[in-house]
């Protein structure tokens, strides 16, 4: 399990680690001075690991079974996490509703449910301007708190090398605490299921009823049948994020004393992002380095070609696990884009773990000027995901999704009902709108019935 500190001597590059920074690195920070960058990276290259390359390896095993249809992958967790919300209260929220989803989505499925958050390291975000201006004032725009700060002022926009480090602690800091929510006790199966009867006691979820009340039932059976609740007092929980800024993830990889392989150090899962997967790109190239298993989100304008030639860069071995497509096509289009692409891509012979993210595809600026979605979107894409890979005897094999544990109002609709005048209440997200808890544990109810059918 023991990681070993690269040791590898200037000028050489046996494991390809440095072949990216001679390629075009789209959506990168211009950093205000090298020296203290450098200064950072050097710290970084020497930091202690967020995970270790046995837990990719095992992630990798849970990736390939649900590729499979023997699992299913809920990964879930803000758009970009804040260092100011980096708190106790806050992360636990997150944990417990992706554990209260998990629950209902495993009961539907029928599998193991795989464990995801876009958490501990979710800070850096690609934009689609390098600039923003208000009332006259230009000045470069918020790319994470991984970069730079919010505010809208000269010196917060000013991207800093400094906040390269302080990601990496709070990133630490999280995922301890992650760990100790989910082997602690406290995502005991039973405290899981009692949560969830907290949130069926609100009548808007009487359509719910059935689903909630054969879940109930099945565990009352294990009970009964005297079933080891103990064995059932932790879980697997894994960490990821957007592979974005390059000089944080190289600082960050690390040689796997095992087998000699690079392995990033920063979480168990990365994936490239929708607007950096360009085949000749700087991250496609540094991704294809690290032994983890990765995503690449693929947005509405994928062909087939290019998803296929993405699969044998990213995974030339061709294992199982390795890579999963994240499609995020929008409500309105994943019917008509999704099948060309799942169809050739399988019929090319490539292991890909399907996965669907209704949340980017389906971004929509409301007339009362929020940027939002509507949760009648989200789940219809989510509906045509499923209408696809039914279609076409794939796999449907998981769910990416922008959620928060808390009572935000950032997206549309629900059983609740936000409503346009309602998102101003609670509107906190610094870039994407996030399901808030109810949404979100909505949507489990939901997918769980397209599980089950
Ligand atoms: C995201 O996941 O927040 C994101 C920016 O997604 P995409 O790359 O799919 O646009
Ligand atoms: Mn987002």
């Amino acid at each position: 399990m023991s990681s070993a500190v690269d040791s590898v001597a200037p000028g050489t590059d046996p494991d390809g680690l440095d072949r990216f920074r001679g390629l075009e690195a789209r959506q990168q920070p211009v950093w205000p001075d090298a020296d203290s960058l450098a200064a950072v990276v050097a710290r970084l290259s020497v930091a202690a690991p967020l995970v270790v390359p046995a837990e990719a390896d095992t992630l990798t095993d849970r990736l390939a079974a649900a590729g499979r249809g023997e699992a299913f992958l809920l990964q879930g967790g803000d758009c970009a996490e804040t260092f100011a919300d980096a708190n106790a209260t806050r992360i636990r929220n997150k944990v417990r509703t992706i554990l209260q989803m998990a629950v209902v989505l495993t009961h539907g499925a029928s599998t193991p449910v795989v464990k995801m958050g876009r958490l501990a390291g979710q800070y850096a975000k690609p934009r689609s301007s390098d600039e923003e201006t208000r009332d006259g004032v230009t000045l470069p725009c918020y790319r994470g708190d991984m970069v730079n700060g919010h505010a809208f002022t000269s010196g917060s926009r000013t991207p800093d090398p400094a906040r390269l480090e302080q990601a990496y602690r709070i990133s630490t800091a999280t995922a301890n605490v992650v760990r100790a929510f989910t082997q602690g006790g406290y995502a005991d199966l039973r405290r899981v299921h009692e949560w969830n009867r907290g949130f069926m006691e609100n009548p808007a979820y009487a359509r719910y009823e059935r689903t909630a009340t054969e879940i109930d039932r099945a565990i009352r059976f294990m009970d009964a049948c005297g079933a080891d609740f103990d064995a059932l007092r932790t879980v697997e929980f894994f960490l990821s994020h957007e592979a974005l800024i390059l000089d944080y993830e190289r600082a960050l990889t690390r040689i796997d004393a095992r087998t000699g392989k690079p392995y990033a150090s920063s979480a168990h899962f990365l994936w490239i992002g929708e607007r950096t997967r360009q085949l000749d790109g700087a991250h496609v190239e540094f991704l294809s380095h690290v032994a983890n298993p990765i995503g690449v989100k693929l947005g509405p304008t994928t062909s087939p070609g290019d998803a296929i030639a993405l699969a044998r860069r990213l995974n030339p071995e061709n294992r199982e696990g390795r890579l999963t497509f994240i499609t995020r096509m929008g409500a309105g289009r994943v019917r008509d884009v999704l099948p060309d692409v799942v169809e050739k891509v399988t019929a090319a012979g490539v292991a890909v773990t399907w996965v669907t993210d209704p949340m980017h595809g389906n971004t929509i600026t409301s007339e009362s000027g929020y940027k939002t979605r509507r949760f009648t979107d989200v789940l219809d894409e989510v509906t045509g995901f499923f209408e696809v890979h039914r279609a076409l005897g794939t796999v449907p094999g998981g769910l990416h999704m922008e959620l928060t544990g808390d009572d935000v109002t950032e997206v549309l609709g629900g059983s609740e009902e936000i409503s346009d005048a309602g998102l101003a209440e609670r509107y906190e997200t610094l870039v994407d709108p996030r399901l808030n808890h109810q949404q979100s544990l909505e949507t489990a109810f939901q997918v769980a019935e397209m599980l089950t059918r």
